[in-house]
Parts: C-alpha cells; sequence; structure tokens
C-alpha cells in the first residue's frame, strides 16, 4: 500500500535546501521519466533563485525564467545517445562542471536513464561523484533503483517519488481500453503504447488498473481501492469522493465516430472477465522481462484484452 505523503519529493528537497542539508548527489526514481525531471529541475530553479525563499524557486526572477526558459547556463542535462549514456558525454560534462558557474550560483547536472550508462562512463561519473566539483549538485534520474550499479546508487541519496503516475497513466489507458473498438485499438492505441518510454511502467498501471476495477465489482467498497482517486481528473493525493466504480469508468470519453457497432459496454464488466483480463497484462509483464517484441507483444495483448471484454459484454 502507497502511504499518502505529506509533501512531496520536490517539497523534501526545498526543505533541506532551506536549512542548508541538500546533499551534493540525489537519485530520483519512480514515477514517470517527466515526473523525475520536474523535480530536478524545480529544485535546481530553486537553487539558483536570485530571490528565493524557503527553498523555492521565485519563478520570476531572470535566474528562474531562464530555468523556464530551458536555457539556464548552469543547468546541465544529459540523455542517452542512442542506446546508451556514453564515456564522451560524461566526460564533457564534466569539464563543463569543472568550470565556475556563469551565475556565481549553483551548477545543476541532470543525468536522465542512469541505469543506461555504459560501464566507461560510470566508472568516469563515480570518479566526478566522489569528489564532486564544488558547487556542483547531481540528480541522476533512474526508472528503478534496482537497475543503477550500486556504486553509483551508493554515492547517491535515493529520493523515491510516488507511484501516482503509474496508477493514473493506467488508469487513462485502461479506460481507453474499455471504451475503444478494435479499430481504435490496433490504429491509435497500440502505437501510442508502443512508443511510451517506460512501457513496464505503463503495463503495471494497467495491471494496477484491472485489478482496482476487479476490486470494485467483487466488492463494491472503496477503502479496499488502494489508488481511489486516480485517475479520477483529481490529483491522486487528495483522494476522491467517487471511487473508480463502473459508472465512472469510461463514462466521461468521448464516444469515437461512426457506427461504432463493436463498442464495448464498459457500464459493467464480469469479475470473471476482469481476472482473466489481469491474467493477460501480467502475461504481457512478463514477456516484456524477457524483451519480447515490443509491437507484437501489444498486438497481442489488445487483441486479447478485446476479445475477452467483448464476451463479457454479450
Ligand atoms: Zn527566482
Amino acid at each position: 500500500m502507497a502511504e499518502r505523503l505529506k509533501f512531496s519529493p520536490a517539497e523534501q528537497l526545498e526543505q533541506a535546501l532551506a536549512a542548508d542539508r541538500l546533499s551534493h548527489a540525489y537519485l530520483l526514481v519512480g514515477g514517470s521519466l517527466e515526473e523525475r525531471l520536474e523535480v530536478a529541475r524545480r529544485v535546481a530553479a530553486a537553487l539558483n533563485c536570485l530571490a528565493g525563499k524557503g527553498g523555492q524557486a521565485c519563478g520570476l526572477c531572470p535566474s528562474c525564467r531562464q530555468m523556464l526558459g530551458g536555457n539556464h547556463p548552469d543547468f546541465h542535462y544529459l540523455e542517452p545517445r542512442g542506446a546508451s549514456l556514453k564515456i564522451d558525454q560524461v566526460r564533457k560534462l564534466e569539464l563543463e562542471l569543472r568550470l565556475k558557474a556563469f551565475q556565481g550560483r549553483a551548477k545543476v547536472a541532470v543525468l536522465s536513464r542512469v541505469e543506461d550508462l555504459t560501464l566507461e562512463a560510470a566508472n568516469c561519473l563515480l570518479k566526478i561523484l566522489e569528489e564532486p566539483p564544488p558547487g556542483v549538485y547531481f540528480f541522476l534520474l533512474a526508472a528503478q533503483p534496482d537497475a543503477v550499479l550500486p556504486t553509483i546508487r551508493s554515492r547517491c541519496q535515493v529520493v523515491y517519488l510516488p507511484s501516482r503516475g503509474l496508477p493514473s497513466v493506467g488508469w487513462l489507458y485502461w479506460q481507453e481500453i474499455l471504451s475503444s473498438d478494435l479499430r481504435r485499438l490496433m490504429v491509435e492505441l497500440l502505437p501510442r503504447l508502443e512508443r511510451e518510454e517506460d512501457l513496464r511502467a505503463v503495463i503495471e498501471g494497467l495491471i494496477l488498473a484491472c485489478r482496482e476495477h476487479l476490486v470494485w465489482e467483487l466488492t463494491g467498497e472503496e477503502g479496499l481501492l488502494f489508488s481511489h482517486g486516480f485517475g479520477q481528473g483529481g490529483d491522486g493525493l487528495s483522494g476522491s469522493e467517487c471511487p473508480p466504480g463502473p459508472d465512472n469508468i469510461a463514462g466521461d470519453r468521448p464516444v469515437s465516430s461512426g457506427e461504432d457497432v463493436t463498442r464495448l459496454d464498459s457500464r459493467w464488466i464480469p469479475p470473471e472477465v476482469l481476472w482473466r483480463c489481469y491474467k493477460h497484462l501480467n502475461k504481457a509483464r512478463i514477456y516484456l522481462e524477457q524483451n519480447a517484441n515490443r509491437r507484437l507483444l501489444l498486438e497481442v495483448s489488445l487483441l486479447n484484452l478485446y476479445r475477452e471484454l467483448k464476451s463479457g459484454s454479450i
């Protein structure tokens, strides 16, 4: 069960900054890539803000405006070139970090997908982390801490982002699957899923959404739902008065155009159908871990889900 956090990871880091307790290296894990990056950006802005109070960026000063515009000279963002983060990228970053900050404040280096560092690049980064240049802060981003080399991980404070994005993304896709006809599943949804940066997280979100739906159909008990409020348009942390029950699911989705005779009726789905969907999604996750072809895996999974849901709607 996820704890409802009193403070978000970004707020916790801002508080550490306000108390002058900010570490020089953090490993941000969990959430989506955008969420991880957003936390790093927010703290980077606060570090360089010319008017910031309480560890927060003002959003208005020249430095904040540069951060918002994505052109702050002391903000360095590195992401894999091709399949991996390479040693020449890390070396170039190091050279830049050894220079004094342009605006005399903090330099922030954000490395995305550090699980994809080559071994040489990881060793190079490790040396920098062991003796960081003064005034430099590192934010390493990864989907999961286990995928990061232990030597790198041990040099960082690990910050876990709540899995807020996971259930809500899962719910959105789940609702879409419930309300789509076969054509829309294959022509619109499949390519979008295929492009998902973190498909595994999306499938896990779908598994969770399907499980939640099943629990709801079986019990109607909002209290038993792990993520009630997720995917209902709220922020997912404040709770919701309406559980993601059958009346809400797919209720406000636009119906696709045309005759749409094959549209699934998502108002009520028998638990046994949801259970079979759950098993299909679990299988998809296992195949993904075994590096199965993404497109094929998605095609088969969506087709199976469609068949199951259609059988349940008759
Ligand atoms: Zn500012």
